[in-house]
């Protein structure tokens, strides 16, 4: 029994975590630390917050403060706001093949070079009430233009 015990002991003590002594640990523990800050950093990012802000936030406090930060603030919606500001402003559209923005008289796509009909292009605008047709030459040109800009054409005022 005695020899079992001792048998045990002897497995217990070559599997002991000390072995790997104090300053492994240490620096295992700051390794994966920062690891998991980097990972709060980077998930923060794509939460639309600042993932750098986070990233320290995380280092000096904690990971998991960092994580609950960031599941307490609610999503940063600023990209989104700002796509949707160049869409209102009408000199902007959204690409509908890879759904990106684009130039909204842009006739090729930057993103993924899809070629915009230019017909339709014009189309949309006037649709939308960005642009008109000339009353005198029928070219397509802004909404707010007073004179065109393809015959000089002047809009009569009212
Ligand atoms: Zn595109
Ligand atoms: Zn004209």
């Amino acid at each position: 029994m005695a020899e079992l015990l001792a048998k045990i002991e002897s497995i217990i003590t070559s599997f002991s975590w000390s072995q790997l002594g104090f300053a492994s640990w240490f620096w295992l523990s700051i390794a994966i630390w920062v690891l998991l800050s980097f990972v709060v950093g980077r998930w923060a990012e794509g939460r639309g917050r600042n993932g750098f802000l986070l990233f320290f936030v995380s280092l000096l406090l904690s990971p998991l403060i960092g994580a609950l930060l960031l599941l307490a603030l609610p999503k940063n919606s600023t990209l989104l706001r700002d796509e949707e500001r160049l869409l209102r402003s009408g000199n902007h559209k959204r690409c509908h093949v890879c759904d990106e923005i684009v130039k909204a008289n842009a006739l090729k796509c930057k993103h993924c070079s899809l070629i915009f009909d230019q017909a339709a292009v014009e189309q949309q605008r006037i649709e939308e009430g960005h642009m008109r047709r000339c009353d005198s030459c029928a070219e397509v040109i802004k909404a707010q233009a007073i004179k065109c800009r393809f015959c000089g054409y002047l809009a009569p005022l009212g």
